[in-house]
């Protein structure tokens, strides 16, 4: 019974609080907001101006611009905004900064970046296209060129290629994202990655 009476009590208290909002709202709708620089400081609510800004970002409501920004390198100390067209802070093949990759100064080991994680092959394990730092597809476990990856059939998250053996009628299909395969034999058995039922990586 007390417990009735204390949800009840709870209950009407909220209504109180819901009404005072709606009519905080309710005054600034008849009167006017109460403008303080880019917020109202009746109901809070706040419009694209009188900003207080801190270089890039509003001091009051966040906001933030494209001026003013204090750049560290090529991230934005305030704003964390990246810039591309700036010097980077390169450890290898990634900026220590902003995370931007570039195709060079990579530690290889076993043919594959131990910094970046990317498979370093010179050309693309389907089209055999030489690779470089504008089509090679970056984040894939067979390095491929993003023509390939985007024409790729998409199973889930795998994406899809197909090639016979050479001379053969066996098919072996390949994820170019997480290195799966599937191979179906001429004498039609198959086996290795079931694209429709296990995840990709
Ligand atoms: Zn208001
Ligand atoms: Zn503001
Ligand atoms: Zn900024
Ligand atoms: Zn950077
Ligand atoms: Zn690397
Ligand atoms: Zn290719
Ligand atoms: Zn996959």
């Amino acid at each position: 019974m007390v417990l009735i009476y204390i949800l009840l009590a709870l209950f009407v208290f909220s209504m109180i609080l819901k009404f005072l909002g709606k009519n905080k709202k309710r005054i600034c709708k008849t009167f006017g907001h109460k403008w303080n620089g880019c917020i109202c400081s009746r109901c809070h609510l706040t419009r694209d101006e009188g900003h207080d800004w801190n270089g890039c970002k509003c001091r009051v409501c966040g906001k933030t611009r494209d001026e003013g920004h204090d750049w560290d390198v090529c991230k934005c100390r305030v704003c964390g905004e990246r810039r591309d067209d700036a010097e980077h802070d390169w450890d290898g093949c990634l900026c220590r900064r902003c995370g931007k990759w570039r195709d060079e100064g990579h530690e290889s080991k076993d043919g594959c970046c131990t910094k970046c994680g990317e498979n370093l092959s010179p050309q693309c394990a389907c089209c055999k296209t030489r690779l470089t730092p504008e089509n090679r597809m970056r984040g894939t476990a067979l390095a491929v060129c993003k023509d390939c990856y985007y024409k790729a059939k998409r199973v889930g998250q795998h994406r899809l290629i197909s090639y016979n053996y050479p001379k053969q009628y066996d098919l072996e299909t390949r994820c170019l994202v997480c290195g799966g395969t599937f191979n179906s034999y001429d004498e039609g058995q198959g086996g290795g990655m079931d694209f429709e039922k296990e995840p990709c990586r």
